[in-house]
């Protein structure tokens, strides 16, 4: 018994359907012999005399490919080819009489995908020309229906991203309105203008202004997050005093490190240059280190900000603490949005979130520089990014590229 032999195939075809156009009846003839003539392939091919012809073919039904004389009795295979070289149309080659440079050149403006010299014409020269035509023409089918999935793809992510920006401003404003008269409600009881109140009471009021406090604080790293993540997160750079800044973090968390038992230490030196940044989007970072600084460092325990000219272009603000630190397999990982360093001990995460470095991160790349950290388990941690120096007479970074 024989086996069967294998199946073959052309330009990864095993049926070939080609459209010959032709007033020439011998020349014709001879490419649809040739056609025949490819192996292992059943071909279908289909002879026209002119265009208006090929045209009504072409409403009828799908070619692999066509093939047309130049001269043709209504109209130039040219014209022909400028008809049909929309996405989805069938390649088509060229047949030419003496491949004159003018018709070769208009025929590869036209985006035909060959051309043969119709007197030196063979089987093998035409078979590897449909070859050649059929598998461009696949490559860029699918290369055309990659890029519409991957636009697809672009608009669904896009049209989430719209959608997830509208939730978390809809959610922080419906939840924060009402938050915001709470908190304000509780003050006023706090400050007895609806009557006298007693020590406890009052202390357990204060407490709760600090929870809504912190809740606003939470939507707010919310809506920052989607702000930054959606492209809109913008920064208003202008030169300015880096001591400020920094004088007015350390401020508004000195309560706080007061109340955990933590020693607040700041160093400035005596002359630093204007820096070029957004004053209130850096006062954020270094809020935010000085607070992540508290939160982890136990009672007794210190915490150093410093200010330094790291070099020419650039001051550099670092603050270390010498709390829990950090293992190396989290390190790379605290910028992520929502990490947290699973920890044993109690209040462990310290009532946050996880966006806070992640914001942070952002906003001082947004500076043109890194936010970056070396800490160890048990021996504290130093975060620590530079803000680039205003000089007077240079356009800034970025006023160059405008
Ligand atoms: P949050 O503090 O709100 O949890 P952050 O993004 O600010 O979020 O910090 C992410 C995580 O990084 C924290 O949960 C904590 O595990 C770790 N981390 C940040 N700062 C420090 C620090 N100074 N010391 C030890 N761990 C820290």
């Amino acid at each position: 018994m024989n086996a069967a032999a294998p199946a073959q195939s052309f330009a990864g075809r095993q049926a070939l359907r080609v459209l010959i156009i032709d007033d020439e009846p011998v020349d014709r003839e001879r490419c649809v012999r040739f056609i025949k003539q490819i192996p292992g392939v059943d071909s279908n091919v289909i002879g026209v005399e002119t265009i208006a012809e090929a045209d009504q073919q072409l409403r009828l039904g799908r070619f692999d490919c066509v093939i047309t004389d130049y001269h043709l009795s209504d109209e130039t295979g040219l014209d022909f080819a400028a008809k049909h070289h929309d996405d989805g149309d069938p390649p088509i080659i060229l047949l030419t009489g003496n491949g004159s440079e003018t018709v070769v050149l208009e025929a590869l403006r036209t985006g035909v995908a060959d051309y043969l010299i119709k007197s030196s014409l063979t089987a093998n020269g035409l078979q590897r020309a449909i070859q050649n035509a059929v598998e461009k023409s696949d490559l860029r089918d699918s290369v055309r229906a990659r890029n519409e999935t991957i636009a697809r793809a672009n608009q669904t992510l896009q049209k989430r991203s719209n959608e997830i920006q509208r939730f978390y401003h809809t959610v922080s404003h419906e939840l924060k309105t009402p938050l915001t008269a709470a908190r304000e409600f509780i003050s006023l009881v706090v400050d007895g203008v609806a009557g006298d109140i007693n020590d406890q009471q009052r202390e357990f009021l204060v407490h709760a202004v600090d929870c809504c406090d912190q809740l606003a604080m939470h939507f707010n790293d919310l809506v920052e997050t989607a702000r930054f993540e959606t492209g809109k997160l913008q920064l208003q750079r202008r030169p300015g005093r880096i001591e400020k800044v920094v004088l007015r973090a350390v401020f508004s968390v000195s309560a706080q490190a007061n109340d955990r038992g933590v020693t607040l230490l700041h160093h400035l030196p005596p002359e630093l240059p204007d820096v070029y940044m957004d004053d209130g989007r850096i006062l954020q970072v270094v809020a935010n280190l000085l607070t992540n600084a508290i939160k982890f460092t136990e009672p007794g325990g210190r915490i150093e900000l410093t200010v330094t000219r790291a070099d020419a272009d650039h001051v550099q603000v670092s603050v270390q603490d010498s709390g829990c630190g950090i293992e190396p397999e989290h390190l790379d990982h605290i910028f992520e949005r929502l990490y947290q360093v699973p920890r044993a001990e109690e209040h462990a995460t310290g009532g946050g979130l996880g966006l806070g470095l992640c914001i942070a991160k952002e906003i001082v790349e947004l500076h043109g520089n890194r936010l970056q950290v070396t800490s160890k388990r048990g021996q504290g941690s130093t975060f620590y990014f530079s803000v680039p120096v205003a000089h007077p007479h240079l356009p800034n970074p970025e006023e160059t590229f405008q």
